[in-house]
């Protein structure tokens, strides 16, 4: 259960959008952290996919990310 994100200035309610590059691909963080199991020991680390939201007012954008289950 992830609560509404609000705007620090405006104090409304931030729009959750998807974030892609001007290519279409999705963005992606790669953590530090190996992956659990077979993966991690092959050197695979932990990817991040960011979510932007947007603040409707301003237009500030803030940059989320979680991890994806698989
Ligand atoms: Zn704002």
């Amino acid at each position: 259960m992830s609560s509404p994100k609000r705007c620090p200035d405006c104090g409304v309610e931030l729009e959750a959008l998807k974030i892609k590059t001007a290519e279409g691909h999705f963005l992606r963080i790669e953590t530090d952290e190996p992956l659990e199991g077979i993966w991690g020991k092959l050197g695979s680390k932990e990817v991040l996919k960011p979510t932007a939201h947007v603040c409707p007012e301003c237009g500030l954008t803030r940059l989320y990310t979680k991890q994806e289950p698989n």
